[in-house]
């Protein structure tokens, strides 16, 4: 365990993923029958907290999840994972959910109602406290954007490093960036950000808003620039990828929790390919999630 490791602080999104496999998608006024059914917990703030609490981190949620029964399991998968839920508020109403419609092709569509996401809007009491204790803040863009500022000014005010997954795509004001310590877009966050398909010239162009970056590219691997430095490219381990969902969460908490032992980036960022290439090799998102015995056993 990482009992010298500071620990990390995750602002973010917690959803049940509610997925339904199916031989072809419906089309508008349509009914198909699907084949089966899965529940899943999910949410990038969920998945990168379980992600690091896997990985070794001592790790504490700040989030909402609605009065519903869907909130009392995502509650109960964060605590098996080892993931601090004292901060993940339960409010009236529906937990955050995804519907997402699978085909036989691997193709999907995606509905996400944000429910008790939406109502993170500003810092609880004790939350300032969480931040200003952390090695590092990781943020999202899941939630209200008043929320993720909040977060991000409570950690730059108390000289807590913020790593920021600007994902799903959207515009971001000027100040969020300001508050960003490290970026960690994937290469189509990359592209939006910059409008360059080039990573190599998306990550230059990144480090004028700011100081560090790691652009992941999916099974091409990683990259990270930071002022002054020399860029750093990373290959992703070789290996037979069944379901990349929450790869770069994976990636993410695992690079987080590196970061925090005071690792070179170089090192995080193979420790926490390693941790994702295991990742992809097994269905579902939270539950393959390997833990740090694993990723050491793996990365070698
Ligand atoms: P996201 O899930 O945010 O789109 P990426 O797809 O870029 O993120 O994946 C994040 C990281 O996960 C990559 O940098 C790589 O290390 C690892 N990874 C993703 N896909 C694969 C794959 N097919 N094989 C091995 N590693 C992978």
């Amino acid at each position: 365990m990482t009992s010298t490791a500071p620990p990390l602080a995750i602002l973010g999104s917690a959803n049940m993923d509610l997925v339904a496999y199916v031989p072809r998608a419906p089309r508008m006024g349509e009914t198909v029958t699907g084949r089966t059914f899965r529940t899943i917990p999910g949410g990038k703030g969920a998945n990168q907290a379980i992600a690091a609490a896997r990985a070794g981190g001592d790790v504490t949620m700040i989030g909402a999840v609605g009065d519903d029964l869907f909130g009392s399991e995502i509650r109960a998968t964060l605590t098996e994972a080892g993931v601090g839920t004292t901060a993940l508020r339960t409010v009236p109403g529906a937990t955050g959910t995804a519907h997402i419609v699978v085909d036989d092709n691997g193709g999907n569509t995606i509905v996400v109602v944000p429910g008790a996401n939406d109502t993170v809007t500003f810092l609880a009491e004790g939350d300032e406290a969480r931040i200003a204790a952390a090695g590092a803040l990781l943020l999202q863009l899941e939630l209200p954007m008043e929320g993720v500022l909040a977060g991000a000014r409570a950690a730059r005010s108390h000289g807590v490093r913020t790593v920021l997954t600007p994902a799903p795509t959207q515009p971001m004001p000027t100040e969020l960036l300001q508050l960003t310590d490290l970026l960690v877009p994937n290469e189509h966050e990359a592209r939006a950000l910059t409008g360059t398909e080039d990573p190599y010239e998306a990550a230059r162009l990144l480090l004028d808003q700011v100081p560090e970056v790691v652009v992941t590219l999916g099974a091409k691997g990683s990259l990270y620039a930071a002022r002054g430095a020399e860029p750093v490219t990373m290959p992703a381990f070789p290996v037979r990828a069944v379901d990349t969902t929450a790869a770069g969460d994976t990636f993410v908490g695992a690079l987080a929790v590196a970061c925090g032992q005071g690792r070179s980036m170089a090192d995080a960022m193979a420790w926490a390919s390693a941790a994702s290439a295991l990742s992809v090799q097994c269905a579902g998102a939270s539950s393959s999630m390997p833990t740090r015995t694993r990723i050491d056993a793996f990365h070698k």
